[in-house]
């Protein structure tokens, strides 16, 4: 009898907390993020309050995106969407926004003074005049310094708290852990390049822009507005990084390598990869940083 009891009471047990984490698991407040990273940053500030989808799936390109159906669907019911300026926003947020009205657009980016992206590498003496064309566009990858993330972080917060009121102190504590998590990676960081200042690293797709300039390194981009450059401009490169002596081009896993290749092999020197879109974003920073330091000369 005894043990009958006991066996009914443990399943009931189990029962209730099945529904319970089952009911909290569909009222958990759906947001969307555009690129990876900012899933890392909703999250420190939002913990598990809400559920974070990525618009640009791992190994997609956030320059020329396109949503799928079924993130159309998933979008009518998200009560927030965290843009930051990534290009296929331009094309797709007004979209988005109409697919849901109700849905908040938080514009993450918001008060961040935005970089020309580099758009032809710096040449020497007559070529000098070529290097400041960069026919207005600016730089979208924000996420990719310590300081610049504390400015997303700010509004990340405010728009939880309009969006959830009930939690506004949850997340006020987390944002401030976060804070102070971004300040002790920044020093680290500068702790990591302190030696390495003024120097130069060739990259395909300018996108660690911010992390240079945060950090006192000087990006050289392989790409051209975003296309592959023409056999001049590749041999004008070359000759930069020889003079320079520099011996690495960084890549990403996002775009195609072949002229990285071509750029390494004229130098005498390796490609090596860094990924701008890692989830693990702080920890991929340290890497990053470290790779740097590593073969920055
Ligand atoms: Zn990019």
């Amino acid at each position: 009898m005894l043990r009958r009891l006991l066996k009914v009471f443990c399943l009931s047990l189990l029962m209730s907390f099945g529904t319970i984490s089952g009911v909290s698991a569909a009222d958990k407040t759906t947001v969307f993020v555009s690129i990876v990273p900012q899933k890392f940053f909703v999250e420190q500030i939002a913990k598990d309050l809400v559920d974070v989808q990525v618009m640009v799936e791992p190994g997609a390109n956030p320059h020329i995106y396109e949503p799928k159906p079924a993130q159309m669907a998933a979008i009518s019911k998200a009560k927030i969407y965290f843009a930051i300026g990534v290009t296929f926003e331009k094309a797709w947020l007004k979209k988005l926004a109409s697919a849901n009205p109700k849905m908040r657009i938080a514009h993450t980016d918001h008060g961040i003074q935005k970089m020309p992206m580099a758009a032809h590498h710096h040449g020497e003496g007559k070529d000098q005049k070529k290097e400041h064309h960069h026919h207005g566009i600016l730089d979208p990858h924000v996420w990719l310094s310590p300081p610049l993330v504390m400015v997303q972080a700010r509004n990340i917060l405010t728009a939880l708290q309009e969006a959830d009121p009930a939690h506004r102190s949850a997340y006020e504590a987390n944002h401030k852990a976060f804070i102070t998590m971004l300040v002790e990676l920044d020093g680290e960081l500068r702790g990591i390049l302190a030696g390495k200042r003024g120097l130069q690293f060739i990259v395909f797709h300018p996108a660690w822009g911010y992390f240079a300039h945060a950090y006192g390194l000087k990006q050289v981009p392989i790409e051209i507005e975003g296309k592959e450059p023409k056999p001049a401009q590749l041999k004008e490169l070359i000759e930069h990084a020889r003079k320079h002596q520099i011996k690495v081009v960084f890549v990403q896993p996002q775009f195609s390598t072949k002229s990285a290749e071509q750029v390494a092999k004229e130098i005498g020197g390796q490609v090596a990869f860094v990924d701008p879109l890692a989830l693990n974003w702080a920890e991929n920073l340290r890497e990053v940083a470290t790779k740097f330091k590593a073969v920055i000369k």
